[in-house]
C-alpha cells in the first residue's frame, strides 16, 4: 500500500465542540493530531445551526455566543497546531495489519480519497454528516445568494433577505438579522410553526413580514439572486419580491453513513462506549453526542468531559509507557 497522505498519533473524526477540545487534549498529551470534518468549517452543530445563539450552560461562561465558543475552542486547540482536514468525510477504516502494513495503525480514507494513518482514532461525529434539506427551486444559486448555513450576519447588511422555513432556525435567523438586513421576509408553506413560542412572538412583533401558506416558485438573477416569485398556495396569488439573499432554513438530515461500517456497536444512531469511551474496537474511542451508555446526556458540557476521558485513555494505547492521568495543565508552563 502507498504511504498515507497524513500520518499522526491521533485522528479525531468530527470538529464539533467535543472534537476541538479533544484536539487540545491530544496536543497537551504530546500527540500529533489531525481533525477531519465533512463540513467546511469547524464547530459542528454550533457553527451549522446556531452560531448567533447565546449558550448559558458551558462551565465557566455564564453566557457565550455559539460563534465565540467555537472561536475560543479553535484558539485553545491551536496551542498544539492540530492539522485540519475540512470538507473531508471519513468513509473507510482499515487496521493496517489486516493488509500487511504497520501493526497498530489505523488508516481512515475520506470520501475524496485522502488517507490518514493514526495510532488511535476518536470519533466525535455528533449526529453524523449533516445534509441540508434542499430548497425546491433556485438550488443553482448556492453560493450566489442562497445559503443553508449563514456564514456571517455581516454579509446581509443593507440587503433584502428571504428566509424560507417555519422552524427554530428560520425564526432564530429572523431575530439575528433584525437590524442588520434592510428587510426580512419569511415564507412558510403552512400557518403552524415548529419554533419556540417566545421567538415566534418576537418575530411577529418585529418588522419581519411573515407570509404563511406561501412557497417560492421562481428565483431570478443574472449572477447573484435579484428577485423571487412567491405563490400563496391557498389562493394561487403570485407576487414578486426583490431580494439579494435567501436563507433556506428547512432543516437537516443527519446520517452516521460510513461510520456504521466500522465494526462498532451501534444503538439507534449512536456508538456504544464503556467508561473509558472505548468502542470495543481496537484503537477506536468515541465522545460527545455520538456516544451511548446508560444515563447519557447530550450536551456540550458532557462532550468536553467525555473527550478528555477518551484522549487520555487512548494515550497508553498509543504509547504503552504513558499513563491515563495527564497531570494538571496548571502544573505545565
Ligand atoms: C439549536 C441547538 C441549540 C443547542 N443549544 C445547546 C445549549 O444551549 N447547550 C448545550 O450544551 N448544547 C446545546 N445544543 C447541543 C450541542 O450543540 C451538541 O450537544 C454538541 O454540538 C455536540 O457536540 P459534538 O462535538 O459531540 O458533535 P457535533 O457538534 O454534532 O459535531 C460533530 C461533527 O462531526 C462531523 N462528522 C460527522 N460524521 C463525520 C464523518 N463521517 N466524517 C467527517 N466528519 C463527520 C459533523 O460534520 C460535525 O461537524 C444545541 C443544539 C442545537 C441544534
Amino acid at each position: 500500500m502507498s504511504e498515507p497522505d497524513v500520518r499522526v498519533d491521533m485522528l479525531i473524526v468530527g470538529a464539533g465542540p467535543a472534537g476541538l477540545f479533544g484536539a487540545y487534549y491530544a496536543g497537551f498529551r504530546g500527540m500529533s493530531v489531525a481533525l477531519m470534518d465533512s463540513l467546511p468549517e469547524p464547530g459542528g452543530q454550533i457553527s451549522a445551526m446556531y452560531p448567533e445563539k447565546v449558550i448559558y450552560d458551558v462551565a465557566g461562561f455564564p453566557a457565550i455566543r455559539g460563534r465565540d465558543l467555537v472561536k475560543n475552542l479553535v484558539e485553545q486547540a491551536d496551542t498544539f497546531s492540530p492539522r485540519y482536514l475540512l470538507d473531508e468525510q471519513a468513509a473507510e477504516l482499515t487496521h493496517e495489519h489486516e493488509d500487511g502494513g504497520v501493526a497498530g495503525t489505523i488508516v481512515v480514507t475520506s470520501t475524496a480519497g485522502l488517507r490518514v494513518a493514526a495510532k488511535a482514532v476518536v470519533i466525535t461525529g455528533g449526529l453524523g454528516t449533516f445534509t441540508p434539506r434542499p430548497i425546491p427551486v433556485g438550488r443553482e444559486y448556492l453560493g450566489r445568494g442562497l445559503v443553508y448555513f449563514v456564514p456571517s450576519l455581516a454579509i446581509y447588511e443593507g440587503k433584502d433577505v428571504l428566509i424560507v422555513g417555519g422552524g427554530d432556525s428560520a425564526f432564530d435567523w429572523a431575530v439575528s438579522l433584525e437590524g442588520v438586513a434592510r428587510s426580512i421576509t419569511m415564507v412558510h408553506r403552512r400557518d403552524k410553526f415548529r419554533a419556540h413560542e417566545h421567538t415566534v412572538a418576537k418575530v411577529t412583533a418585529s418588522d419581519t413580514e411573515i407570509l404563511t401558506f406561501h412557497e417560492v416558485r421562481e428565483v431570478h438573477g443574472d449572477d447573484e439572486i435579484e428577485r423571487v416569485v412567491l405563490e400563496n398556495a391557498k389562493t394561487g396569488e403570485v407576487r414578486e419580491l426583490a431580494v439579494q439573499g435567501i436563507v433556506a432554513a428547512l432543516g437537516f438530515t443527519a446520517d452516521l453513513g460510513p461510520l456504521t461500517r466500522w465494526g462498532l456497536t451501534i444503538d439507534k444512531r449512536h456508538i456504544v462506549v464503556d467508561t473509558r469511551m472505548w468502542t470495543g474496537v481496537e484503537r477506536i474511542f468515541a465522545a460527545g453526542d455520538i456516544t451511548e451508555y446508560t444515563g447519557k446526556v447530550r450536551l456540550i458540557a458532557t462532550g468536553f468531559g467525555e473527550v478528555a476521558t477518551a484522549v487520555n485513555n487512548a494515550a497508553p494505547v498509543i504509547d504503552p509507557a504513558a499513563k491515563v492521568f495527564p497531570g494538571h495543565s496548571s502544573d505545565v508552563a
